[in-house]
């Protein structure tokens, strides 16, 4: 396969002009500001190597002063106690910017991250919009319980009234990851935000842009100072700076399990609240009865939508027998089909991993495969003058143990196996020590609802893959993490209750 490489530019103005500033500045307490020490970080194009622009590589010292402008602005009352009528309009208004530049912030992102452009103009930057839109609603449905207590000890003639506060968490830092940039940080800052929490983002060095770009159109949309902060900068450095800091009271991370566990770590010293969205390696299941022009198309866009760097990808294909064959074939053709290329290319489907270091990763896998007996169907191939290119892959001949397997990936490689019938599935499918998503494919209604009730996941789809909504709870079992993104809940994330008891 051959990646094709014209020349392409963003279009937008809003684009061009935010690169033509190519020395980028973190946000902190309304400033915009250079890190303390000086000292910044390339944004590169993954699919050209070519530098987007600069970035402060920020440390303790600039976490210091962004967690001390969040605490103030918490402690002042200045966002988490204005009224929740003026909390909402003020993030829908963030989310009328984010649709009013959404060609800008998708082409930022494809820059930025490698994906096509449709990826982000369709998908994942109107998705950032909507979770704005959908918890600035949620600001005005925060409640507590009144309670009806069976406390009998009360003084003669008084009353027991008790009821519950939702109040909001206090200063949460935020980590997030490089596969969808400004979406899944807009499922940590808006129900953050729409608890009344005051909080610090720390985005992914590799993908800082339009983090930093969505600071300006919060700023613009008029929040008060301090009360969202960006830090850019390395995990290890900027990232651990913020999980162990002792006045951050809650982190709120996507990101790899094995960061997750760091968190977990950095997080004892003030006993904060940790959430943790984390990694996936999760089954796509084609039963034969299935209605393979939905099954085919869909288990193959299910790994091979944005070159696989997706946490809930449908990486490992299980398909009964009889059907094993022709399903197989058909996600190979749709594989060799697909035209890789630049994001910004409007031929391209599958662009850049986000570095040379996660390609590598990710043919280090297919390696692997191979050396423990597995077979390429199709693909497998390192490509591009800097070597970022992975051409999508199906690897057949696997067995359950094998690293390709068991590992995520987080690259466009999907490894097949027969199963007998729907009897293996939960055994099969659950055999991981992930659990954030799953897809059966099948016409019959019994068998569905039976394995959507036996696969432990975090999310069953049935028949489709990968379906987004701000309204519908993400997250996962088992190492895949502790809480959920999106729907009514995820403001919970954001919240201590706090029981008030009288005697009245
Ligand atoms: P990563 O864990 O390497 O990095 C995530 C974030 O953590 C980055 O901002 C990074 O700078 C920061 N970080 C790294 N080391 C740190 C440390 N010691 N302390 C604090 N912060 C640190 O993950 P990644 O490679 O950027 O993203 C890919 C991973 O994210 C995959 O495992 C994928 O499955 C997962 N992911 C999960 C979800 C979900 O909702 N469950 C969604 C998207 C991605």
């Amino acid at each position: 396969m051959n990646v094709v490489l014209n020349e392409v530019a963003p279009q937008t103005e809003g684009a061009q002009s935010f690169l033509k500033t190519p020395a980028k500045n973190m946000l902190i307490n309304g400033e915009w500001v250079e890190a303390q020490s000086g000292e910044r970080l390339d944004s590169k194009d993954p699919a050209t190597g070519a530098v987007n622009g600069t970035i402060p590589k920020g440390a303790k010292a600039d976490v210091d002063a962004a967690v001390k402008a969040a605490r103030d602005s918490f402690e002042s009352g200045v966002w988490r106690n204005m009224t929740p009528d003026d909390r909402g309009r003020l993030l829908w208004k963030v989310s009328e910017l984010v649709e009013a530049n959404i060609d800008e912030l998708a082409e930022l992102e494809t820059l930025d991250q490698g994906k096509p452009l449709f990826i982000g103009r369709w998908a994942e930057i109107p998705g950032a919009a909507q979770q704005f839109r959908y918890f600035a609603g949620m600001t005005s449905k925060i409640e507590g319980q009144t309670i009806t207590s069976s406390i009998n000890y009360q003084p003669e003639g008084k009353r027991m009234h008790a009821y519950t506060l939702k109040e909001p968490i206090g200063v949460v830092g935020a980590i997030t990851p490089w596969n969808s940039p400004l979406v899944l940080e807009a499922m940590k800052i808006a129900p953050c935000l729409a608890a009344g929490c005051s909080m610090i983002l720390k985005p992914a060095e590799a993908t800082s842009l339009t983090a930093i770009r969505l600071g300006e159109l919060i700023m613009e949309a008029g929040l008060p100072p301090g009360v969202f902060n960006v830090i850019t900068g390395l995990g290890p450095e900027a990232g651990q700076a913020l999980a162990e800091h002792m006045d951050v009271d809650k982190i709120a991370f996507t990101g790899s399990t094995a960061t997750g566990k760091k968190i977990i770590d950095a997080a004892k010293g003030n006993m904060k609240k940790v959430a943790l969205e984390l990694g996936g390696k999760s089954p796509s299941v084609v039963m034969a009865d299935a209605e393979m022009e939905l099954a085919i198309p869909g288990a193959a866009n299910a790994i091979f939508f944005n070159g696989g760097q997706v946490c809930v990808a449908g990486s490992r294909l299980y398909v009964e027998k009889k059907a094993f064959d022709n399903v197989v074939a058909g996600i190979a053709d749709i594989a060799k089909s697909m035209q890789m290329g630049h994001g910004l290319d409007p031929a391209t489907q599958i662009g850049p991993m986000v570095s040379k270091i996660q390609a590598d990763r990710v043919k280090g896998f297919i390696d692997g495969g191979v050396s423990d007996g597995a077979e390429i169907v199709t693909g497998g191939e390192q490509l591009g003058d800097n070597g970022t290119f992975i051409s999508p892959t199906v690897i057949a001949n696997t067995r359950q143990d094998m690293a390709v397997v068991q590992e995520e990936i987080f690259g466009p490689v999907v490894v097949a196996a027969p199963i007998d019938s729907m009897d293996d599935v939960p055994a099969i499918a659950n055999g991981s020590r992930y659990g954030l998503a799953a897809s059966v494919w099948t016409q019959d209604i019994s068998k569905a609802t039976r394995l959507a009730a036996d696969i432990k996941a975090g999310t069953v789809w049935i028949n489709c893959h990968l379906m987004f909504d701000a309204s519908l709870p993400i997250g996962g079992y088992k190492e895949s993490g502790w809480s959920r993104d999106s729907g009514q809940q995820a403001v919970e994330n954001y919240l201590e209750t706090k029981t008030v008891c009288a005697v009245v």
